[in-house]
């Protein structure tokens, strides 16, 4: 008989700011704590926006999370009865986190990873597209465009004169509406 725990699964919630990741997220964490289940929501120290110790929604939804400055310190606090390791802004952790949330997956872990997918100069933004394409289950939200309306994959920096290199700063991908904007493939060219 194979006495080893069941696997867990890995779920990505992947889009542009503001798509509502991190309230999908949320919504999620939300279900299984009703369900009993417990939960550790992760949070990466370059999170500012809200103060250390919280993830929170650009619409207001908040719960505490433990901040973690490595993908590496995560296993250290998933306790022996945690079924739900919830991490968001996944784009901080880097490639690292993908062995890290595989790992916790395969041992009997469910995992719930929330981030972007594109730069604010439109490039795939790593660890999310391997995250995605690893994963039992993925959830690809759009924003709304802020110049028309249509569905926005992708995000700009406001007052940015395209000669930025996104993926050279992780830390410049802190803000919200006063830094960024959501927007469709035809305005993400300014
Ligand atoms: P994310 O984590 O993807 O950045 P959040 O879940 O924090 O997104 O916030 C989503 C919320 O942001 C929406 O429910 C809406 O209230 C708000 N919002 C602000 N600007 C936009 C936009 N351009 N498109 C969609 N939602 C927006
Ligand atoms: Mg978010």
């Amino acid at each position: 008989m194979d006495e080893r725990r069941a696997p867990g699964r890995l779920a990505v919630v992947g889009g542009p700011m503001f798509a509502g990741k991190t309230t999908e997220l949320l919504r999620r964490v939300e279900r299984a704590r009703i369900a009993g289940r417990e939960v550790l929501v992760v949070a990466h120290v370059l999170d500012t926006r809200h103060g250390s110790g919280l993830v929170a929604s650009h619409a207001g939804a908040r719960t505490p999370s433990r901040t973690v400055e490595r993908a590496a310190q995560i296993p250290d606090l998933v306790g022996p009865s945690t079924v739900l390791v919830a991490v968001d802004e996944a784009q901080f952790f880097g490639l690292e986190l993908v062995g890290v949330v595989q790992a916790l997956a395969d041992d009997g872990v469910d995992v719930v990873v929330a981030g972007l997918t594109v730069t604010f100069d439109a490039r795939p933004f790593e660890p999310l597209p391997t995250l995605m394409a690893l994963a039992e289950d993925v959830t690809r939200l759009t924003a709304v465009c802020t110049r028309c309306g249509r569905d926005a994959a992708y995000h700009v920096r406001r007052g940015d004169d395209g000669t930025g290199d996104a993926l050279s700063s992780t830390a410049s991908h802190v803000g919200g509406p006063e830094s960024y904007e959501a927007r469709c493939r035809r305005h993400r060219v300014v």
